[in-house]
């Protein structure tokens, strides 16, 4: 019998967030800023899908969007059932509960004047009628949970270290039993000797509660050691999404490429045969994308259908999703390079079996 797969607890489809550019005398709208421009994905109920790419990629809008802290411009966003991009006011403030998110700022996201009781059970006084005794007890529970010694309970955020400070945006987000946490660059404002307890903290807590996360980030070390599956964005636009350890072993699409090649790779072999990936010119603006692949002014490997035609995220292994040309028949048909490429990639499979 085949091993049951779980369900995907998240289903993101061609999720658009645009916003809006006003320009001249009479603040006409002449443009938009395609921040996020049709990402999709699903994310498995207890697992972690890591959003990964350089600053500015979109991976951060992705996040608010899909927990209405924006309103997308397109697309749907499922999470346990519903369609969160639809919900009207009063049943999303209902489905609040279930999904929440972790801040990348623990000291700008927690307000200075509130007491670390206060901070927790806000979202216990928006969402129930418990007593104040009631609420007491969840933030003891919820305290105990993320490590955090009972005696704070009336402290204010200056009185903690940056890490404690993250504890606490942790035990708030847990505080009305979420199924689903959006994880924004949360070790990124953290000493580096913090970082490791607080992603342990984080998967204690998803084996125990059985969570599913969205891991955004730009640290890909992190991401390799948390997530089962891993998106990599490039200018608003999903590159490559694939399960972690083939992404890391081996990316497919040219830009995972050149990210993965400054990551440190801690197996010799593998790290024998990288070379690392310099990227020519900048990021294009995402007021202004190329009108083929966004990636097409960047890359090592174009071809010129690159320069019209946007390629579409397709399946080219199983489990393992590109967009890119190079893997595509459109690509293929009349570029020998691309054969090339996909020729070079079945030789390196074949020698690294
Ligand atoms: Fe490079 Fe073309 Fe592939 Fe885009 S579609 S990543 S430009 S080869």
């Amino acid at each position: 019998m085949l091993d049951a797969q779980p369900a995907p607890l998240v289903q993101v489809q061609d999720l658009k967030m645009h916003f809006p550019i006003y320009s001249g005398l009479f603040r006409r709208h002449t443009g938009d800023v395609k921040a996020v421009d049709g990402v999709s994905f699903d994310i498995l109920a207890g697992q972690t899908l890591g959003l990964v790419g350089e600053s500015g990629c979109g991976k951060s809008t992705v996040g608010r969007a899909m927990l209405r802290l924006y309103e997308p411009t397109a697309g749907r966003v499922v999470i346990d059932g519903d369609d969160v991009a639809t919900l009207s006011p009063e049943a999303l403030r209902k489905k609040r509960p279930t999904m929440q998110m972790v801040f990348q700022d623990p000291q700008a996201s927690l307000n200075p004047r509130m007491t670390l009781a206060d901070i927790v059970s806000e979202p216990l006084d928006e969402h129930t009628n418990w007593t104040r005794d009631q609420k007491l007890e969840r933030v003891y529970d919820l305290m105990d949970q993320v490590g955090l010694n009972r005696r704070f309970v009336n402290r204010f955020p200056h009185e903690f270290s940056g890490g404690q400070r993250q504890r606490i945006g942790i035990a708030r987000a847990l505080a009305l039993k979420p199924r689903f946490i959006v994880c924004d660059e949360p070790i990124a404002a953290l000493d580096v000797s913090i970082q490791a307890q607080v992603v342990n903290l984080l998967e204690d807590l998803q084996e125990k509660l059985g969570l599913t996360y969205l891991f955004i980030s730009h640290d890909l070390s992190m991401v390799r050691h948390l997530a089962q599956r891993v998106a990599v964005m490039y200018l608003g636009r999903i590159a490559e999404l694939s399960p972690s350890k083939d992404l890391y072993a081996r990316p497919l699409h040219p830009y995972a490429e050149a990210l993965l090649s400054a990551v440190n790779e801690p197996d010799p072999v593998l790290a024998a045969q990288r070379k690392r990936i310099i990227l020519k010119g900048d990021v294009p603006s995402p007021a202004n994308p190329p009108r083929g692949c966004n990636f097409c002014t960047r890359c090592p490997r174009v071809m010129d259908i690159c320069q019209t035609v946007k390629p579409d995220l397709v399946e080219v292994e199983p489990g393992r999703l590109v967009a890119c040309h190079l893997y595509t028949a459109a690509g293929s048909t009349g570029t020998s390079e691309a054969s090339e490429h996909k020729k070079h990639e079945r030789i390196q499979q074949g020698e690294t079996r």
